[in-house]
Formats: structure tokens, C-alpha cells, sequence
């Protein structure tokens, strides 16, 4: 793990993509959205140090196959990221921290306020 090429792609989140289910067989596959770290690794993927299909990352780039799956990067690395790529998302809290602070503070007012409370099982007599 010395070398900075085999440091493994950082990966923010994997979401199942609800789109994208497949059965072959009898087995349901799922394909999954992965969120990047940022910019540069996707730029590793881009410049083929990182192979597109499992994100095995490569000393030298855009091998014929990838030493790992066998995914051909050579012939069909940028064809398969450009079907991959979803764009940007906003990844973390939506909003600022001052407004994160407020929202808790209305909500911490609103539960001072309300003076209702339902036992379990007391509905629907
Ligand atoms: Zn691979």
C-alpha cells in the first residue's frame, strides 16, 4: 500500500440504483450509484488508472483488461463512463450550519408549545 496508484478509489456513498435491477438465472442482480469522493477520483477513472467496471485501481493506465475482472479498460473504459456518469449531486447536511441551527431551534420550540400526547395502542377507540 506504499504506492499512491493502488490507494483504492474513495467512495462517498453506494446506492442501490432503483433502475437498475437484472436477473440472470435465477439470481436478481442490482446495480448500484456510486458517489465519489470528489472530482479527482473521478478524474483517476477518466484517465484509466482505475478500471470503470469494479474500480480496481491500475500502476499503468488504460490496461488491455483489468487485472481483477478482466473488464477490457483499453476499448471500453471512457465509452462505459460516459453511460455511468449521472452528474453531480450535493453530497452531506442540505443547508448551512446556521440554518441547520435554526430549523432545531423551531423545532425545539414547537415541541415546547405542544402539550398533546397519545398513549400506544390508544387510538381508534
Ligand atoms: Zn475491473
Amino acid at each position: 500500500m506504499n504506492e499512491r496508484w493502488r490507494r483504492p478509489l474513495a467512495v462517498t456513498a453506494v446506492e442501490p440504483d432503483p433502475a437498475g435491477t437484472f436477473t440472470a438465472g435465477d439470481r436478481v442482480y442490482s446495480n448500484a450509484d456510486v458517489t465519489l469522493a470528489d472530482e479527482g477520483e473521478y478524474q483517476r477513472l477518466r484517465e484509466g488508472y482505475v478500471c470503470a467496471n469494479c474500480l480496481e485501481p491500475h500502476e499503468v493506465p488504460f490496461p488491455k483488461a483489468c487485472s481483477l475482472c478482466g473488464f477490457p479498460i483499453r476499448e471500453q473504459q471512457s465509452e462505459r463512463l460516459q453511460q455511468a456518469f449521472k452528474g453531480e449531486k450535493w453530497v452531506g447536511p442540505r443547508t448551512s450550519n446556521s440554518d441547520e441551527f435554526q430549523r432545531l431551534d423551531e423545532l425545539n420550540a414547537r415541541a415546547a408549545r405542544s402539550g398533546i400526547v397519545l398513549p400506544y395502542g390508544g387510538r381508534g377507540r
